[in-house]
C-alpha cells in the first residue's frame, strides 16, 4: 500500500539546518561572495560541481557556494523546507512570486513556443501572459477554461505549447482545476504542467497530483504578515539546476534573488503554517455557511454545493479545511463598496486592501483592483461580477465577534436580496 503523502511529516523529516553556532535557528548567511579553500575548486564550481544540488559518485553534495545571487546558504534553507512541503527533490526562494512564475516561464519557452494557462489567474501573471511575453518575446498564451478539461485538451491539441499553467483556487472566482486529470493530458503531449499553489498550502500538494512545477508567492500565507514580498519554485533537482545554469538560467540572469534576511524571516514562520491555515480555513468555513444562510451569494469551495466540492474533498489534506477566501457578490459595485466601508471603518473587521493570507481580513472588489488588468469581456468571461468581493479571512478576534459585525454589515447592504439572477 502506498502512503498518502503528508506535508507535515516530510517537513519534520528533512534536516534540519543548525545556526553556525549550533543555534537551534539556520544562522542567517549575510554575504555576497563565498571563500574556497583550495584555489582548484573555483574552476569546478563555474563547471557546476561541488554545488549544493550537485552530487558525487558517493551521492553526497558539495555544499560549495559561489556567488549570493546564485545561490546562498540561508536561502537555500528555505528553499529546501519549502521542497519538503510540496514533495519535490528542490526548490528556489525568489524575491517575489511573479519573479518565479516569469523565470519559470522563459526558462521553459524560447521565442515562439505557446502557453495554455486558465482564463482566472492572478492579474499580474495574466498581463505577464497577455502582454509582456508576447511583445517582448514572442512567447503567445491561450486562455481556457481551467475546469473543462476537454476545452483545455482540444486546445493542447491544437496549440501544440511548451507548458500547461493552472492556479490550485483559480482567483476570485475560486474554481478548483482536475490537478491529476490535467496533469495526465499534459503529460500525453509533452507538456509541463505548473501550478501555482498560493492560495493553498499545505491543503492541495500539485506535485503529488502531477504537476511538474509549483509556485509559491510566499508573500501571503507563508509569510502571514504582509511585510515581505517573496516567492518560491518548487521541482525536479535537474529542472531547478538548470534554472540556475550561470549561462542561460533565468534564475541566475535575470536575478530574482531572495535577501537571506527575508529567507531567514520566512524560514521561523514555515512551521507555524499549519496551525495558521487551520483557523483561517475554520474561521472562512464558519462565515461562509452563515452568510449562506443568510441567503447571501456565497462562493467557498468548503459549501457543498461548490461546483468542485467534490473534487477538492478528493484532492485536499481535510486537516488544513478549504483555504481562507470566500467572495461574496453584493451584486453591484456601489452595495460592494457599501459593505467594505461598514466592515473597516465601524468594525474594524478588517481592511479594504488587496493581496491574502494576513492574519487581518482583507477586502477587496476584484473586478475594481487586482482583476483589473482585465479587460471587461475577460472579466465576464472568467466569471467577475463588478460587485464581487473577495474576503481573505484574518485570525484575529474572536469568532463570535467577528461575525456579529459581519452579520450586521451584510444586513444592513441587504444581502438577501443579491443573489444574483
Ligand atoms: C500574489 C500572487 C502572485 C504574485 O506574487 P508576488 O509575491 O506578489 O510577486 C502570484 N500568484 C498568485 C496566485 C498570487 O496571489
Amino acid at each position: 500500500m502506498t502512503r498518502k503523502f503528508d506535508p507535515i511529516a516530510s517537513m519534520a523529516g528533512a534536516r534540519h539546518e543548525f545556526g553556525e553556532h549550533g543555534g537551534v535557528n539556520v544562522s542567517i548567511e549575510a554575504s555576497t561572495t563565498f571563500t574556497v579553500m583550495a584555489a582548484e575548486l573555483m574552476p569546478r564550481i563555474f563547471h557546476g560541481e561541488g554545488g549544493p544540488f550537485s552530487r558525487d559518485s558517493e551521492g553526497d553534495t558539495g555544499g560549495c557556494y559561489l556567488y549570493g545571487r546564485h545561490f546562498n546558504p540561508t536561502v537555500f534553507n528555505l528553499g529546501t523546507m519549502l521542497a519538503a512541503m510540496e514533495g519535490t527533490e528542490a526548490g528556489y526562494a525568489t524575491s517575489s512570486g511573479m519573479g518565479a512564475i516569469s523565470c519559470s516561464l522563459l526558462h521553459l519557452c524560447n521565442a515562439g513556443d505557446r502557453i495554455v494557462a486558465s482564463n482566472t489567474l492572478y492579474g499580474g501573471t495574466f498581463a505577464l501572459m497577455k502582454d509582456l511575453l508576447p511583445l517582448k518575446c514572442g512567447i503567445e498564451t491561450t486562455f481556457v477554461p481551467i475546469d473543462d478539461t476537454e476545452v483545455v485538451e482540444a486546445m493542447i491539441r491544437e496549440k501544440r505549447p511548451k507548458v500547461l499553467f493552472a492556479e490550485t483556487l483559480s482567483n476570485p472566482t475560486l474554481r478548483v482545476p482536475d490537478l491529476p486529470r490535467l496533469a495526465e493530458i499534459a503529460h500525453r503531449h509533452d507538456v509541463t504542467f505548473i501550478v501555482d499553489n498560493t492560495f493553498t498550502p499545505l491543503i492541495l500538494s500539485p506535485a503529488q497530483h502531477g504537476a511538474d512545477v509549483v509556485i509559491h508567492s510566499l508573500t501571503k500565507f507563508v509569510s502571514g504578515a504582509s511585510d515581505v514580498i517573496a516567492g518560491a519554485v518548487c521541482a525536479s533537482r535537474d529542472l531547478i539546476s538548470s534554472m540556475m545554469d550561470l549561462h542561460t538560467g533565468p534564475l541566475m540572469l535575470l536575478g530574482p534573488t531572495m535577501d537571506p534576511k527575508i529567507a531567514h524571516e520566512l524560514t521561523l514562520r514555515v512551521s507555524s503554517l499549519g496551525l495558521r491555515m487551520q483557523e483561517h480555513s475554520r474561521r472562512a468555513q464558519t462565515f461562509a455557511e452563515r452568510l449562506r444562510e443568510l441567503g447571501a451569494a456565497v462562493e467557498y469551495p468548503g459549501l457543498p454545493d461548490h461546483e468542485q466540492h467534490g473534487l477538492m474533498r478528493s484532492l485536499m489534506d481535510e486537516r488544513f479545511g478549504f483555504g481562507g477566501i470566500f467572495t461574496i457578490d453584493l451584486g453591484n459595485l456601489e452595495r460592494a463598496n457599501q459593505f467594505m466601508e461598514i466592515l473597516q471603518n465601524e468594525h474594524s473587521f478588517g481592511f479594504m486592501a488587496v493581496s491574502l493570507g494576513y492574519f487581518e481580513t482583507l477586502m477587496s472588489c476584484s473586478g475594481s483592483s487586482t482583476s483589473s488588468e482585465m479587460a471587461e469581456e475577460d472579466q465576464v468571461a472568467a466569471g467577475i461580477s463588478p460587485g464581487l468581493v473577495r474576503m481573505s479571512v484574518g485570525i484575529t478576534g474572536t469568532i463570535d465577534q467577528r461575525w456579529e459585525q459581519l452579520e450586521d454589515a451584510a444586513r444592513r447592504v441587504g444581502v438577501a436580496n443579491t443573489v444574483p439572477a
